[in-house]
């Protein structure tokens, strides 16, 4: 905090206050406000394009500053507290101001948070006036990115404009000694939002195993009861989602037994204000169908007071081990389709999901998933990152030049900079449907207007088919193709503040590399703002393209070719007609289609070991292998390393050993890929000279992999930097994206 205090002598003064960080729509000006009553000065506070600035005119300046340093609203983070003299005016009393938006360019505001404690109070109080009632708000709790239609945030910007404030709300809305004082959601069962149905109904309704659509924060969500094995399967049934694992809902952290055993640290990261969902060991009493195969499950605790009065509802009258109600919750949408947000959509797209859909009339203007979280290597780390996180930016460390980035095809984002700091979007999903392609449209569009900037240059892959690539083509401005795993290694240097040189490692699903090869475990070299390859897997037949990233089985018989033992496809994939022929075909192949993917090899090895033929969600071979493996075991001899190709091909043989279990199986897959990939790493960064290791791509987030190789390269005496800030998978390629395209600009500029 660059405050100059030496020079700021005693005696009646005025000083100028610059607050920067995230101190707009989290009770800020309040609290200065409070704290200007209890120093007994004159002055004001106002919000704008930069922040808060304050000024502050009396005697108590000094325990002004203080306090403003010791204390701050909940929702608040400071980054810079900036304090200079001005002359005094002589003017009494202090007052809010309202914000200075003149033209674009304001700060694009804060991420929606959970219910506070005080609120939850007042919603079970009968006393208050916000008794039972769901949208009870205030400074430190509530919608905010999800409700703002443009910035600053502000009422008269949010959907909450849709209401006028009742006598009572004015008067919490004016009164400095409220904690609703500028409250900008404030509302209250007089003047606010309805909910549609009563809570009693609705209840009701999961009590009896129905799916209900519920309107949350973010978007739709569709419910069931969590325990009831036939309601998860008809919901599954219903959405077209045969296994892919659904996240859980309880009322409190004391409600997450017996469903899973969170550690203390993951207990935290469920309880933070951005509630997301964390990945934790499955405990009893879930359905079965909830996260079929796997050993984790997501749980999630009520974030709403209309998620609260729900719970409660639920609990009315029940009883022993399983007393705690338990909720599927999951994103209400077609497969393919954005989150619905909109009441008529969802009256109209869930008819045929759900059986009851319960809406209300407070607007969602920006679409947010629930955010999904994991502990790696023992801190918090992304999978998903959305409402609760969406728009905290990210601090690049230095000041660089306004870009747009345009991430990958799956799991898309968008990232726009501004001096030092990069504002990735929420997920925005997969963009093969035309309604996701315009909400990710909308998103990028508006981010950058929010931002008030005129980015330089776009950033996009080098896939020439990811719709990304097409729509920053069409954006009118200068192009930069970057390489994807370069991209997946940039943004873990990037949040790390990174310099080069820099040895990384991508490992990852797909993605396009030189001369359109797929490539997925890669060992690159980063020297200024660019990423050479120098070293990948031992490549892998893919046959059937992309098929093979869907059906596991074509992997595996890929691998038995590379093996010379091509003749045991037919039997060993049987139910599969197609496997006799194809590894004949594959084995006369002067150029079979190669992938040197670690995902691929994976699959391949989930194959092989009859764990998974067919994946009906991304990455579910590997996250089986993941939940068999328990302890890594290291299969000696089980890999080469030959100039700089590592080969996992004596390990693929291994796994076809007639009457190894799978468990034992996957726990050599795990063990074995840790120690070649810490040999291949530790003798590079010993040839090199460095120590920094940069871990990127989806295959980081198996916790096995990512704990294991994170330990393995540590001793080593090297540094192995895993994604925080962003998920590992592609989700976070677009801040690596602007990262190399803010390089690309600066190196230009060099002389
Ligand atoms: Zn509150
Ligand atoms: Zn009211």
């Amino acid at each position: 905090m660059a405050t100059d205090l030496a020079n700021l002598s005693a005696g009646p003064q005025r000083l100028r206050i610059r607050v920067q960080g995230a101190v707009q729509g989290v009770g800020f000006r309040p609290f200065v406000y409070g704290l200007a009553e209890r120093y007994g000065l004159s002055g004001f506070v106002l919000n704008d394009q930069d922040g808060v600035l304050a000024e502050i005119e009396g005697n108590g300046g000094d325990m002004f500053l203080s306090a403003l340093r010791r204390e701050r609203p909940a929702l608040a983070r400071i980054d810079n507290i900036a304090v200079t003299r001005v002359a005094a005016i002589g003017q009494p009393g202090f007052a809010i101001r309202s914000s200075l938006s003149e033209g674009p360019g304001n700060s694009v505001g804060v991420p929606d948070a959970a219910t506070c404690p005080a609120c939850l109070k007042d919603l079970f109080d009968s006393d208050s006036r916000f008794h039972l009632y769901p949208f009870v708000t205030c400074t430190d709790c509530g919608p905010r990115f999800t409700i703002t239609r443009r910035a600053p945030y502000d009422r008269a910007n949010t959907a909450m404009s849709d209401f006028s404030l009742c006598g009572p709300c004015a008067s919490d809305y004016g009164d400095p000694s409220s904690r609703r004082f500028h409250a900008e959601a404030i509302a209250c069962p007089t003047c606010g939002p309805r909910l549609s149905h009563p809570i009693s109904e609705v209840a009701a309704a999961l009590n009896k195993g129905r799916i209900v659509a519920l309107k949350g924060v973010g978007g739709f969500h569709l419910m069931c009861d969590a325990a009831n094995h036939a309601a998860v399967r008809r919901l599954r049934a219903r959405k077209q989602r045969p296994e892919r694992p659904f996240a859980v809902m309880v009322g409190s952290s004391a409600d997450l037994r017996p469903y899973a055993k969170p550690n203390l640290l993951e207990r935290a990261l469920l309880c933070r204000s951005a509630r997301p969902i964390v990945l934790l060991r499955k405990g009893s009493g879930l359905a079965a169908s909830v996260a079929p195969g796997l050993g984790r499950v997501g749980m999630m605790l009520a974030y709403t007071p209309l998620h609260h009065l729900l719970f409660q509802a639920l609990s009315v009258g029940r009883q022993g081990p399983n007393a705690s109600p338990a909720l599927v919750v999951t994103s209400a949408n077609l497969p393919g389709e954005p989150l619905i947000i909109d009441n008529h959509a969802a009256v109209k797209e869930l008819a045929l999901i759900a059986d009851l859909i319960v809406t209300h009339d407070r607007a969602i203007v920006q679409r947010a998933d629930d955010s999904v979280m994991a502990l790696i290597d023992g801190a918090p780390a992304f999978i998903r990152r959305g409402r609760g996180f969406t728009p905290e930016p990210i601090d690049l460390g230095v000041d660089g030049p306004v870009v747009v980035a345009v991430g990958a095809h799956l799991k898309s984002t968008v990232c726009v900079t501004r001096g030092r700091e990069a504002f990735v979007s929420q997920h925005l999903g997969d963009l093969d449907s035309a309604r996701a392609i315009r909400a990710y449209e909308d998103t990028l569009h508006r981010l950058i207007a929010d931002l008030g900037v005129k980015p330089q240059l776009v950033a996009c892959d080098q896939h020439p088919d990811y719709r990304s690539t097409v729509i920053a083509e069409g954006l009118g401005l200068p192009v930069l193709r970057v390489q994807h795993h370069a991209a997946h290694l940039a943004a873990v240097a990037a949040e790390h503040r990174l310099r080069p040189p820099l040895i990384g490692v991508a490992l990852d699903g797909h993605g396009y590399g030189a001369g359109g090869a797929a490539w997925g475990g890669e060992l690159m070299h980063s020297e200024g703002g660019y990423w050479r390859r120098i070293g990948h897997l031992s490549p892998l037949a893919q046959p059937g393209g992309d098929r093979a990233a869907r059906e596991p089985w074509r992997m595996g018989l890929g691998a038995l070719v590379a093996l010379g033992r091509g003749e045991e496809a037919a039997g060993r994939f049987c139910r599969h007609p197609l496997a006799g022929p194809l590894a004949e075909r594959l084995s006369s192949e002067a150029t079979p289609r190669l992938t040197t993917s670690m995902g691929r090899l994976f699959d391949a090895a989930a194959a092989l070991l009859g764990v998974c033929e067919h994946q009906s969600y991304e990455g579910q071979a590997a996250m089986e292998l993941e939940a068999l493996a328990g302890f890594p075991q290291v299969l000696p001899g089980g890999y080469h390393l030959e100039q700089n190709v590592l080969d996992f091909r004596p390990l693929l043989n291994a796994l076809l050993q007639p009457g190894l279990e799978a468990r034992n199986g996957a726990a050599l897959l795990h063990g074995t890929i840790i120690a070649g990939l810490s040999e291949w790493i530790g003798r590079y960064a010993n040839q090199m000279g460095q120590t920094e290791i940069v871990l990127g791509g989806g295959c980081f987030m198996n916790r096995i992999l990512a704990d294991g190789l994170t330990q393995a390269l540590r001793r080593r005496g090297l540094r192995p930097w895993l994604p925080r800030a962003v998920p590992a998978n592609d989700g976070g390629i677009s801040l690596g994206q602007a990262a190399l395209a803010r390089a690309h600009l600066t190196a230009e500029r060099r002389p």
